[in-house]
């Protein structure tokens, strides 16, 4: 097992009962103080950690790594210097910040230069996203929609089974949590015996999915296996697609989405490593048919993260519409990663890819609320009385995530939360 995983540790810092952020995760991201520059970060119960701060002080001094990589306003640089080094840093912060060890819990002065309140910065964007890739993978969100758009006795198109269907998304719009996206305007065509109209989409949704963000490149030419795909990530992000279903829906042929889904996609401030969600491996939901050797996937590669979508209408109280698990994906990260390099498409460091909408079987669990009001069918009522079919302006999106089993401590992803605007 790896050592900063040990639910054993305890740590010298104050972690309330049932924090995302526990000594065992010490996830990655961008933070800003007063009066600094963004450098990177970690986040331990309720406190950023400055790693620039700590690279300064001499507390990576033996580490065989590039320190000034800390000091940058995105974490490509750091990242990019591969796997070993991540896990390196991991598990020196998880070594600092152990009760059993004084080098840092009796030095307060060097506490103040390192530790801020997470109410008292501001969370950036963690990576300089070039290139962001959706995919399709949840079996039961690609049935919904195909039964809901198509045709239910052939929901699932014939390719569906064989490869990890995606599409190549926008990156220059994807936005930390907390950064209110406006209604997006648009071409479309509520009355099919009518010519399109143009205005604000009526359809606003949101998409429940996990980004992961990729760590080292891979030259152009080359393929990544499905047992080499772990060393490439970096680790994973909760992530809301934002859609506009009226949009998308008279746009989309042939060529699939675009402006439907290029406004906004919101991403959650903490990157946490797979080293972290390590204990939280499971297998993946069985192949329905035999794959080609290139997307055969050994071992576990699916992971067990519970994942919840709330919506808050303006002044009002959060209500949970939404109850998911990442293990339901068919299609794992792993044989994601491979089938997009099995062409010798090149990937960077800080490439972000998300899993696509994460639906289960169950209605309560399904991952977007054209599922959940079944094409605006079934209203879903708010604490206050009133109903969405889609989104309203002023309704706050908030999508939390965490795994938990008996005998290991809790390893959450925090949260992306995102407020809707009226269209300007
Ligand atoms: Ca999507």
């Amino acid at each position: 097992m790896i050592k900063a995983n040990d639910p054993k540790l305890e740590s010298w810092i104050e972690v309330p009962k049932n924090s995302d952020f526990p000594i065992q995760n010490l996830p990655f991201g961008i933070f800003k103080g007063e009066n600094q520059k963004p450098c990177a970060a970690s986040i331990i119960g309720k406190k950023v950690i400055d790693l620039n701060a700590l690279a300064q002080l001499g507390y990576f001094d033996d580490l065989a790594f590039n320190k000034n990589t800390l000091d940058k306003p995105v974490l490509n640089p750091f990242i990019r210097q591969k796997r070993k080094v991540w896990r390196m840093v991991r598990e020196r912060l998880s070594y600092l910040l152990n009760k059993e060890n004084a080098t840092l819990r009796d030095n307060p002065e060097n506490q103040g230069k390192i530790f801020h309140d997470l109410k008292d910065v501001r969370m950036k964007l963690p990576v300089r996203i070039g290139d962001y890739t959706d995919f399709y993978a949840s079996k039961e969100h690609a049935t919904n929609v195909g039964t809901m758009f198509r045709d239910p006795k052939n929901a699932l198109l014939p390719n569906w089974l064989h490869l990890p269907v995606g599409y190549h998304g926008r990156a220059s719009s994807i936005i930390v949590s907390g950064t209110p996206i406006h209604r997006p305007k648009g071409q479309t065509r509520p009355d099919a015996d009518k010519p399109p109209v143009f205005g604000p989409s009526k359809l606003l949704d949101f998409e429940l999915e996990m980004g992961y963000i990729l760590g080292q490149g891979k030259r152009l030419g080359k393929s990544i296996s499905t047992e080499e795909a772990d060393e490439y990530i970096f680790g994973l992000s909760l992530f809301n697609d934002w859609s506009a279903r009226d949009i998308q829906k008279w746009e989309y042929v042939p060529l699939g989405p675009f402006l439907g889904k290029n406004f906004a996609s919101s991403l959650s401030p903490w990157i946490v490593s797979l080293d972290a969600l390590e204990p939280f491996r499971t297998q993946q939901p069985k192949a329905e048919v035999e794959v080609l050797p290139y997307l055969r996937n050994k071992g576990k590669n699916a992971l067990d993260i519970k994942l919840e979508v709330q919506i808050k209408p303006e002044g009002g109280k959060a209500k949970t519409v939404c109850r998911s698990n990442f293990k339901h994906m068919y299609w794992t990260m792993q044989q994601q990663l491979a089938h997009h390099t099995v062409n010798g498409c090149n990937i960077n460091a800080g490439d972000l890819l998300a899993s696509g909408t994460i639906s289960g079987k169950n209605p309560s669990s399904y991952g977007s609320m054209l599922e959940l009001s079944w094409k605006g069918t079934i209203p879903i009522k708010m604490n206050d009385g009133s109903e969405r079919k889609f989104l309203q302006d002023g309704d706050t999106v908030i999508m939390k995530g965490y795994a938990q089993k008996s005998g290991h401590v809790r390893i959450g992803l925090g949260e992306v939360r995102t407020k809707i605007l009226p269209a300007t």
